[in-house]
């Protein structure tokens, strides 16, 4: 399975208030109590749930490059929601502010 290429836009973790697993760290905005003040940075990394592992979940779910391609579009639409334009190409650091 070919490795998921974040672009570190952090949509996903300003959005967490649908996802039942992740309501103990659901802020009242939405976010993630664990995001950083960037809105880029998790605090927790090393220590964030399966959920958050992006490569380790998709092995879990062993849904092969169809998971890649799933993420791929679940993020652009997370990022559309956040920053009102489409995802930055996958080899790009996202340069938006939330
Ligand atoms: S929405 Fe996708 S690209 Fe953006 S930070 Fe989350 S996993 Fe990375
Ligand atoms: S634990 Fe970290 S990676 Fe997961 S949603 Fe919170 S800030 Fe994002």
């Amino acid at each position: 399975m070919s490795k998921f290429q974040c672009t570190n836009c952090g949509a996903c973790c300003l959005n967490i208030s649908m996802v039942p697993e992740m309501q103990d760290f659901v802020l009242p905005s939405g976010r993630c109590k664990n995001l950083d003040k960037d809105n880029k940075t998790c605090m927790i990394y090393d220590n964030r749930p399966i959920l958050c592992r992006v490569d380790d979940l998709g092995n879990y779910l062993r849904l092969g490059s169809s998971w890649t391609a799933l993420m791929h579009v679940t993020c652009n639409t997370l990022h559309e929601k956040v920053y009102g334009v489409p995802q930055e190409p996958l080899d790009q650091k996202c340069q938006h502010e939330s």
